[in-house]
């Protein structure tokens, strides 16, 4: 196991350096670039303003004149850098009002994800009349089919469900123009790759293809490689798995003793937005029962649920107030609640990636974050492999 692992890592290092010249790179610039300087029409900077953006982040700055420039562009960044405005204001500001056929399909790797990313795009188009659509397995077909047919700009889904639109032939990519792959690295992670292959001949007709990855495994480098045109690499993350902007902290007790730990953590936060991960779905069941039990304001996300619950969960967490998800990992991947206060791990992640995956869904874009993760004494080395890369103190409970 451990030496094929190193033999993949090798490989992957090796198509790397292999494919640097036809993967160009671009250094992330000092440019002080302000949202009217990157020459976007003002129905689409107005969009922006209203939503409180201010100005571009790196990502944003570097990414946006590629794109429009009609380049292929690779973006490694990591979710909550605002990767998801670096290639909705292009598209937005692409998109021909006039023509109702589908011109931009984003995929992503969940349906939380797409949900979100469509709801972004939607808010940045608003003002343009862009129409934008979230397309994703767990929901009937039927009122997709209708949407679809009252005509749409952008198309925001999974890959099943998008294959299974194209198969109908109720989605057609007749004009499509660009395709996006929203956290590739994920996408290819839940074993996506021969759907992407498929969905990637429907769309031949495209003429830019963009790709978002917070890490650039063999897979995806490939996948680039295989399916992209000269494409610019604009890389923001320095090392995806240190995390500088979000307080760590960790508090260790025994087994038995866990769940009146994240209690008194929770007491501790009253007035905060509270994300709790646990290892299963029924472990999430059980901790959101009991909190409820002891009077807080709990709701759950996790796989054992419907489309339709999970949606409505994670639409109650957002919403202004102090309150607590809990939540497994997969249920998790790439929300986005910026309001976010605290991450509790109330049980440790798989690995150092699901670890700084976790944390990450606190401190969002430019904002400070905190985490505690609550160890037992088994989880001692999964600690000494977080302290290795990120600073990470002891908890103190105030009384
Ligand atoms: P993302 O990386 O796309 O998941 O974005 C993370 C968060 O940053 C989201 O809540 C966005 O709404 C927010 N965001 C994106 N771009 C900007 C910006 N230029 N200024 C302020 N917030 C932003």
């Amino acid at each position: 196991m451990f030496i094929l692992r190193c033999v993949k890592r090798f490989i992957s290092y090796l198509m790397f350096v292999v494919s640097s010249p036809f993967v160009k790179r671009e250094k992330v610039g000092l440019k002080n670039l302000s949202f009217e300087e990157l020459n976007i029409k003002d129905s689409v900077l107005s969009a922006i303003y209203t939503m409180g953006y201010e100005k571009p982040s790196p990502i944003q700055k570097e990414t946006i004149p590629l794109i429009l420039s009609g380049r292929d562009v690779v973006g490694q960044a990591r979710s909550g850098s605002g990767k998801t405005a670096a290639f909705g204001i292009p598209l937005v500001e692409m998109t021909n009002i006039a023509d109702r056929s589908v011109q931009a399909l984003i995929l992503t790797p969940t349906r939380e994800l797409a949900e979100q990313v469509a709801r972004e795009i939607s808010n940045i188009g608003r003002k343009r009349g862009v129409r934008v659509c979230a397309i994703y397995g767990g929901m009937p077909i039927e009122p997709q089919i209708r949407r679809l047919q009252g005509g749409v700009h952008v198309v925001v889904g999974t890959p099943g469900r998008i294959l299974d639109h194209l198969r109908r032939k109720t989605l057609n990519l007749r004009s499509i123009r660009v395709i996006v792959l929203d956290e590739a690295d994920r996408i290819l992670d839940m074993g996506f790759i021969d759907d992407i292959s498929t969905i990637l001949f429907f769309a031949k007709n495209r003429k830019q293809t963009l790709l978002f990855s917070a890490t650039m495994p063999y897979e995806v480098i490939n996948l680039s490689r295989k399916y992209m045109k000269n494409p610019i690499t604009v890389k923001i993350s320095q090392d995806e798995l240190i995390v500088k902007h979000i307080d760590q902290y960790y508090v260790e007790t025994v087994p038995e003793n866990k769940l009146k730990v994240l209690k008194r953590i929770l007491n501790e936060h009253r007035e905060e937005k509270i994300l709790v991960f646990c290892a299963t779905r029924r472990k999430t069941n059980h901790i959101a029962w009991k909190l409820k039990q002891s009077g807080y304001f709990v709701f759950r996300l996790n796989g054992d649920m419907t489309q339709s619950q999970r949606n409505w969960s994670l639409e109650s967490f957002r919403k202004p107030g102090s309150k607590i998800l809990v939540a497994t990992d997969v249920a998790s991947r790439g929300i986005d609640v910026p309001t976010t206060d605290l991450v509790v791990n109330f049980d440790i992640p798989r690995n150092l990636k699901d670890y700084v995956h976790r944390i990450g869904r606190t401190g969002r874009f430019d904002r400070r974050g905190k985490a505690i993760t609550i160890i037992t004494q088994r989880d001692h080395s999964f600690l000494r492999k977080i302290l290795r890369t990120n600073k990470m103190e002891k908890y103190y409970f105030k009384k």
